[in-house]
């Protein structure tokens, strides 16, 4: 065979081959195991941002008197006292202190410094609250911060909660949006209208033919939380769109290692 075609079969072969991943990395919660960061603060934020991430995730909470607030818990301790985050106001859940020595961020504040950000995209998570109003109330003010900073493409929702991706789909039906529960099988994802599934790893395990049945509807596939060598070689073997990890440098390095 002449070389020259030979090369392009190679180079055609290669692009179109399973193995050639494509998977890209979201840092859970930013990018939070470094020096001078925290688990959802605005450094780890910017941290993501300078790894050149696909994307940076956060969670977000709506606080007693309507404030939306940055928080993965449902509570958090301050000082001894137990705060439930959607039950308490914005002063006293801006008393706590992040490891890093943050206080703890609004949405406001965190989309203001995304606003900075060259590289990353967001992944909005919103948690499940006691009502479906304080879902609705949350997911109008975080779309309309969004949409008032001209953010909506790059930006990305996540939800547990059915509710959240209904709301989303009243008022920002163009905005992806991901299903995280694990409990849907790809057909259903599809006809909700939704972008993708971002399931947990042991869903993904138990179901690897959802990630191509996922690809053959057109859906996306995100993986949460692949930390360990073993996982995320699983994980890029099946070819998944995205890896949600807590250990972006270790999944860069691997990725670059099969290349
Ligand atoms: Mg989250």
């Amino acid at each position: 065979m002449n070389k020259r075609i030979f090369l392009i079969i190679a180079l055609i072969v290669c692009v179109l081959s399973p193995s050639f991943s494509q998977t890209q990395i979201i840092g859970h919660r930013g990018f939070w195991k470094t020096d001078g960061s925290a688990q959802n603060s605005i450094a780890a934020l910017q941290k993501a941002d300078s790894l050149k991430l696909y994307g940076s995730e956060v969670d977000l909470w709506l606080s007693a008197d309507g404030i939306a607030v940055v928080n993965h818990d449902a509570t958090i301790t301050d000082n001894g006292e137990k705060l439930v985050v959607q039950n308490t106001t914005f002063d006293r859940l801006r008393k706590v202190v992040l490891s890093n020595g943050e206080p703890m961020p609004t949405a406001e504040e965190y989309l203001d410094e995304f606003v900075k950000c060259k590289n990353t995209k967001l992944i909005i998570e919103f948690k499940t609250h006691a009502t479906a109003d304080q879902e609705r109330i949350l997911t109008q003010k975080v779309v309309d911060m969004v949409n008032d900073r001209g953010l909506q493409d790059r930006v990305e929702y996540i939800a547990f909660g059915i509710n959240y991706l209904n709301v989303l789909n009243d008022i920002a039906p163009d905005a992806p949006a991901y299903y995280l529960n694990g409990d849907m099988a790809p057909n259903v994802v599809k006809a909700m209208g939704l972008s993708g599934i971002d399931y947990n790893l042991n869903v993904i395990k138990k179901y690897p033919e959802w990630v191509k049945e996922c690809h053959d509807l057109g859906l996306k596939v995100n993986v949460w939380t692949v930390n360990k060598m073993e996982d995320i070689n699983i994980m890029l073997d099946l070819n998944v769109d995205f890896i949600t990890t807590d250990e972006p440098l270790l999944v860069k390095e691997i990725i670059e290692s099969r290349k």
